[in-house]
């Protein structure tokens, strides 16, 4: 960046963080986008008249709530919920719901505005919006989880619906979740519905919804390794994580004959030297308890206690647990074990210097906006089923998966000519702003 951007940015930042103060997730989302726009905004009369950026940092609204319920020993049990309207100008307002003990509105306000480059670049006509509540499953029983689902819909019903807002999982929150929650709102609406997406398949579902945040990461990935001239067959895969999105990430990778070396918990990583089998995945994504710290030997597994996913050599890194999950240790040890590719499955899961410090050393990167756009993809072909009151096969719906990521792969490259890296290949991250951007800008010019 030249002296006249940086100060362009710093300039703009500062106000952005008298109106944020103290948020920093929120404000790192926004600086990583707004260093690759800003200059594009000052280059168009227009786009600088209308503040099109400064208006996308501003949420259109906030909803905060509280969420009572009581668990299974009879005790009253308070938490916090909130969703952020981010902006309803491309579709409804949608995007995931999070229970993780730690949430705040910081982490919400940078979730919604990422989901806001994330679904424009879908190409779906989709909204953007996050919430989620202070809650943590982990630990409560079957009960306590409906007692929580159906508490925290009762707060959030009045404000969402098939096309205001339809929220869908995130981490913590889970198909079933999503069917206790689908089916307080029909009861409170008195009408059926496709109010959130994510849904059982029994319950209005879209087939492949579970696996497309994964699958599509993997299908973004090939894309991204085919225009380098290669494929996944036989590359060596450090993936973080055991949930949703890291469990079909792996099985679409295994299929595609990549070796998946490590996936990892809160408590340290697994590794499997040679690649995990089908089995060894299946063991550990249904391992339950302590279970999982003890792989039977025949899968030719081990657990490392508190050691991170990134210490093992690879060719391709798949973050896909959480935000900030790789700082810039790990980026050194990553591009020190040769590490060459990265796609984020997570949202924004790695830190500014370690992107930084990763571009250096020459590893493409892909962002989560691009990269694990899927899964909300997905979400909009469920509301399109909703809304036609139609089922697609789960071979239609992979079929429209593939597509779309591709497409997306597609619609970086051809920013190939602003966006590219000291090697000349694209600069995916950069790319992704960019374009995203472009759509959200052109929506705005458009509404006057
Ligand atoms: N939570 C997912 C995401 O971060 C999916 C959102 C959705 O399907 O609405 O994109």
């Amino acid at each position: 960046m030249n002296d006249r951007a940086d100060a362009l940015l710093s300039n703009f930042i500062d106000r952005v963080a008298a109106r944020h103060e103290g948020e920093t997730e929120y404000l790192q989302a926004v600086t990583e986008i707004a260093r690759d726009v800003l200059t594009i905004e000052k280059a168009n009369s227009t786009y600088t008249k209308a503040r099109i950026l400064e208006r996308l940092t501003e949420a259109d609204r906030i909803i905060s709530f509280s969420v009572i319920w009581e668990d299974d020993a009879g005790q009253v049990q308070i938490n916090r919920g909130w969703r952020v309207q981010h902006s309803n100008l491309l579709g409804p307002y949608k995007g995931g719901l999070r229970w993780v003990p730690d949430l705040s509105p910081s982490v919400l306000k940078f979730l919604a505005f990422e989901q806001a480059f994330k679904n424009a670049l879908t190409g779906l006509p989709l909204g953007a919006a996050k919430g989620g509540a202070d809650f943590d499953p982990s630990g409560r029983s079957t009960a306590e989880i409906r007692r929580f689902a159906t508490a925290f819909m009762t707060q959030l019903a009045a404000h969402i619906g098939p096309d205001t807002d339809v929220p869908a999982g995130d981490i913590g929150v889970g198909s079933q979740e999503i069917g206790v929650m689908a089916r307080v709102w029909m009861q409170r609406a008195l009408r059926w519905g496709g109010v959130l997406t994510g849904k059982p398949v029994a319950l209005g579902g879209s087939a492949m919804r579970t696996e497309a945040t994964g699958y599509g990461l993997l299908y973004f990935t090939a894309a991204m390794l085919d225009a380098e001239g290669e494929t996944l067959k036989g590359k060596r895969i450090a993936l973080s994580g055991r949930g949703n999105v890291s469990r079909f990430a792996a099985r679409k990778a295994i299929e595609q004959g990549a070796r998946v070396v490590t996936m990892s918990g809160r408590k340290g990583t697994w590794h499997a030297p040679d690649g995990f089998s089908p089995q060894a995945l299946d063991w550990l994504v249904t391992a339950e308890g302590d279970s999982a710290y003890s792989p039977p030997e025949a899968l030719e597994l081990t657990f490392e206690e508190g050691t991170r996913p990134w210490g093992v050599p690879c060719d391709i890194a798949l973050p896909c647990a959480t935000q900030n999950e790789i700082g810039l240790e790990d980026a050194k040890t990553l591009a020190d074990a040769g590490c060459r590719y990265l796609a984020e499955g997570a949202n924004m899961p790695v830190t500014q210097d370690a992107i930084a410090h990763l571009a250096r050393a020459g590893v493409l990167q892909a962002p989560g906006k691009a990269a694990n756009a899927g899964g909300v993809a997905v979400s909009g072909l469920e509301m399109q089923q909703n809304a036609g009151f139609s089922r697609w096969s789960a071979a239609q719906v992979d079929g429209c998966l593939r597509e779309i990521m591709c497409t997306i792969h597609d619609r970086l490259t051809s920013e190939r000519r602003s966006c590219y890296t000291q090697t000349g290949a694209v600069d995916y991250r950069r790319a992704a702003n960019v374009a995203a951007y472009r759509r959200l800008a052109e929506a705005m010019i458009a509404a006057g």
